[in-house]
């Protein structure tokens, strides 16, 4: 397990659909393990594997305290209201925009054990479980905007520090520590 390079957008394994998971194997669990591991050096919500370059059917969550991960998620919205939220990518990082999205989601899938899982979550996770199920069929959050919003946004984006760059190794901010004198 290890921190890996995130792809930037403009990689095209951000543009492709993930194949489902087959083997719940010793590949998956480490996979699980770089993502989470990843996640949380980058202070995500949420990691998909496309976004390390893997193109399978997993993503972890980190919302409200709670880590988790699902492997072939199957996401369904749970009635009808959506909320609209400043909403962030770590392969699109520095920017924010509004995006809409249901506010209640469940969602079944399985772990990494090949057990069957179902989860439900409201507001952030319910937004990170679609941010990061888009990923999988290589959409991404800034695709779910309004046609003005999202030439915008691409404009910008495109005139990024990082665009071109294909990835970035994240690291934790550094702890800065008081002098003893
Ligand atoms: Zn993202």
């Amino acid at each position: 397990m290890s921190v890996t390079p995130i792809r930037l957008l403009g990689d095209p394994v951000l543009r492709t659909p993930a194949a489902p998971v087959v083997d719940f194997d010793a590949e998956l669990r480490a996979l699980v393990g770089d993502l989470t591991e990843t996640m949380f050096a980058a202070g995500g919500a949420g990691l998909a594997a496309p976004q390390l370059g893997v193109g399978l059917r997993v993503f972890t969550w980190y919302v409200d305290g709670e880590v988790g991960h699902l492997v072939n998620p199957d996401v369904e919205p749970v009635g009808a209201e959506t909320e609209e939220a400043p909403e962030g990518c770590l392969s699109i990082p520095g920017f924010r925009y509004d995006c809409r999205r249901h506010l209640h989601v469940a969602a079944t899938g399985w772990n990494l054990h090949g057990d069957p899982v179902r989860i439900e979550g409201s507001h952030l996770l319910a937004r990170a479980v679609q941010h990061e199920t888009d990923h999988l069929d290589g959409v991404v959050f800034v695709d779910r905007l309004d046609a003005g919003a999202r030439a915008a946004a691409l404009a910008e984006i495109a005139a990024a520090e990082w665009a071109g760059m294909g990835q970035y190794l994240p690291a934790p901010e550094p702890v800065v520590k008081a002098s003893p004198h």
